[in-house]
């Protein structure tokens, strides 16, 4: 499947001449984003602002998107609906404190790919299943119970009635 790659690279270098207090809206929906190294995301729709602030510049965003998740019951891969407000501060080099803290590329631009995918995949769900009844898969053969049953679940069964 031909994977469908936008740089999500922002220009903020306009930002470090503006006063505190100055922001910029964004808006930026993609069918389908492949977010390197890992992530597909299908029907993303990011609303996000960066303001400047004394430190450096403030991103709020608002994410909604669809990505697969396996279920670890039946291990069927199925699309689930994500949505996450986050905010993130990136510092001026010289502002920085921590050094865990993000820090403004000196060339002004961020690459929101990355942040995205952060905040994407804290989304899932640990132990995510697919539905509340999933039945799982066979121990013996790997069958996806939901779809069927197959000659060890049968037999199983008749061993019971026995
Ligand atoms: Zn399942
Ligand atoms: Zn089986």
């Amino acid at each position: 499947m031909e994977k469908q790659r936008y740089s999500l690279r922002t220009n903020v270098g306009y930002f470090f001449n503006r006063p505190i207090g100055f922001f910029r809206d964004f808006h930026a929906e993609f069918p389908e984003i492949f977010i390197d190294p890992d992530l597909n995301v299908y029907n993303l729709l990011s609303d996000y602002r960066f303001s400047r602030t004394r430190e450096g510049l403030l991103l709020q965003a608002q994410l909604h998107g669809e990505i697969e998740a396996q279920c670890v019951r039946c291990l069927s891969i199925n699309r689930i609906s994500i949505d996450t407000p986050f905010e993130e501060l990136f510092f001026f080099l010289e502002r920085s404190q921590e050094e865990f803290d993000q820090i403004i590329p000196e060339d002004g631009y961020i690459d929101l790919g990355e942040i995205f995918r952060d905040y994407l995949l804290l989304e899932i769900p640990m132990n995510y299943i697919c539905k509340p009844d999933c039945k799982g898969i066979c121990v013996e053969c790997g069958q996806n119970l939901n779809l069927g049953e197959c000659e060890h679940t049968t037999s199983r069964i008749h061993f019971k009635e026995e």
